[in-house]
């Protein structure tokens, strides 16, 4: 069974646009500095590196599924040129009400990869810089890491607390050696 270590998007390797703003155009998307690294360092220790993004911006009509794809597919090509290689991307298109089973905090996302790629969720992890991220992680039976600024409070409980997906990762690969 595989291990993964499933990925938020926004604010873990991409800049968060700012409240309420979506990246929907390849100039807008601007990647944190160590992310290559850090998801290199996660395929080099045997883990399977997964994207699960909530991505409203769609039912809002900001860009369609297509449009949202091509950026995945930018983004994975951009990674795997630094030998990041992220295996699969999955987002909630869905609007917030009525609520789906795919919009974080739900675990559908993880639920659904599990069930594609024979994932062992027990062994895996969940990292994403919002509670939403840690619930839905918990939920699905993964660990979690939580990444957040130096002023953040989080109001949830995750295995890891980090300011960078590198930070996160290297705490992650430290209690799996
Ligand atoms: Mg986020
Ligand atoms: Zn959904």
């Amino acid at each position: 069974m595989k291990r993964v270590i499933f990925l938020d998007r926004d604010g873990v390797i991409n800049r968060k646009p700012p409240e309420g703003q979506y990246v929907t155009r390849w100039e807008e998307m601007q990647f944190l500095p160590g992310v290559a690294e850090a998801i290199r360092l996660m395929v080099q220790a045997g883990f399977c590196v997964m994207v699960v993004s909530n991505q409203r911006g769609v039912a809002k009509g900001l860009l369609t599924i297509d449009e949202l794809e091509l950026l995945h597919n930018w983004m994975c090509q951009e990674l795997a040129s630094s030998g990041a290689v992220i295996t699969s991307v999955y987002y909630c298109p869905h609007e917030e009400r009525p609520a789906c089973s795919c919009r974080k905090p739900a675990p559908g996302m993880l639920l659904r990869a599990a069930r594609e790629h024979h994932i062992d969720l027990t062994a895996s992890w969940m990292i994403g810089d919002s509670d939403r991220d840690v619930e839905a992680g918990r939920s699905a039976g993964c660990r979690t890491a939580r990444i957040l600024n130096p002023s953040e409070l989080s109001s949830v409980t995750a295995n890891v607390f980090a300011q960078s997906l590198l930070e996160v990762t290297r705490q992650i690969l430290l209690a799996h050696r």
